[in-house]
C-alpha cells in the first residue's frame, strides 16, 4: 500500500511512522530488511506549503460569510495532491480528516488494508479545508472519535497505524493481529511476583499452569473446563 499524507507537518508525521513497527515494514519494502522482504507499505508526505502559488508560501485565508480563525485554502492541497497522485489509479480512496466526519473503526482499518492500493489523508489545520477539496477530490471524511483536536496529524496517524497492522508482514508476529487480542487486554509478564511499595502483585496463579483451555476461558471470563488442574497446583 502506498500512503500519501497531506500535511503542515510532515516532519513531525514522519517522526512516527519512520518509528518502530511502521519504519521497519517501510525498511522492508525497500529490500534491505532481509526477515520481512515483500512488505507493501510505503509513508509519502507532502507539505501544501511547498505547492502554495500565492506570495510567502501562504496556505490559508479569512472564511467567506464572516466566522472565527483561518481556513486552509484548496490551491496549496489540490497542487499538492497532484504530485501525490500525478495519474488516476484505480483502488485510490481519499480521506480527509474532519471531527464530524465517518467514525473510523476497526472494521474500516481492515477494510482499507484488504481494498486499498493508494490511500490519501489529508490533514486539516485550523478552522479546517475549503469544502471545494472534498468536493474535487471526491474525498471522504473521516473522524477519530468524539473530540476535537487542533489538527488533522494525530487522525492521519492513528488511521495509518491501524491499517497498516492488517498489512501482511508489517507486525512481526501475524499471531498478534488476531482480534479477540483487542478485546482480551489482560496480560503479564516477568516477575512473577512484581513488588510495589512493599506490596505483591503476583501473577494470576492458572497464567502459570500451562493449562491453555483453561487459560483462554479465564482471559475470556468463562468458566474454566478443568478447574481442577488449577487446583491442583495451587500450594
Ligand atoms: N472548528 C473546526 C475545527 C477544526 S479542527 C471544525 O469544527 O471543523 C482542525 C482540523 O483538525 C480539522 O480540519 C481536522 O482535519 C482535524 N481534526 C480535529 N479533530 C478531529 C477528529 N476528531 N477526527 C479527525 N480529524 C480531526
Amino acid at each position: 500500500m502506498n500512503i500519501h499524507v497531506i500535511t503542515l507537518f510532515p516532519e513531525a508525521c514522519k517522526a512516527y511512522t519512520d518509528a518502530s513497527v511502521l519504519g521497519r515494514a517501510q525498511v522492508a519494502e525497500k529490500g534491505k530488511g532481509a526477515k520481512q522482504k515483500g512488505v507493501q507499505l510505503s509513508v509519502n508526505y507532502y507539505n501544501p506549503r511547498d505547492y502554495s502559488t500565492e506570495r510567502h508560501s501562504k496556505v490559508d485565508d479569512k472564511p467567506f460569510g464572516g466566522g472565527p480563525g483561518m481556513v486552509m485554502a484548496a490551491q496549496p492541497i489540490l497542487s499538492a495532491y497532484k504530485v501525490a497522485m500525478p495519474r488516476a489509479k484505480k483502488n485510490t480512496r481519499v480521506l480527509m480528516m474532519s471531527p464530524r466526519g465517518r467514525k473510523f473503526d476497526q472494521a474500516m482499518a481492515k477494510e482499507l488494508a484488504a481494498s486499498t492500493d493508494n490511500l490519501v489523508l489529508i490533514a486539516g489545520r485550523y478552522e479546517g479545508i475549503d469544502a471545494r477539496v472534498k468536493e474535487i477530490l471526491g474525498a471522504e471524511e473521516v473522524s477519530v472519535g468524539d473530540y476535537v483536536l487542533t489538527g488533522g496529524e494525530l487522525p492521519a496517524l492513528t488511521i495509518i497505524d491501524a491499517v497498516a497492522r492488517h498489512i501482511p508482514g508489517v507486525l512481526g508476529d501475524i499471531d498478534s493481529l488476531e482480534d479477540d487480542r483487542a478485546t482480551s487486554g489482560i496480560t503479564y509478564t516477568k516477575p512473577v511476583d512484581l513488588v510495589y511499595k512493599k506490596k505483591h502483585y503476583p501473577v494470576p496463579e492458572i497464567l502459570l499452569s500451562g493449562h491453555t483451555a483453561n487459560i483462554n476461558a479465564w482471559r475470556e471470563g468463562k468458566p474454566l473446563p478443568d478447574p481442577k488442574h488449577v487446583l491442583k497446583r495451587k500450594k
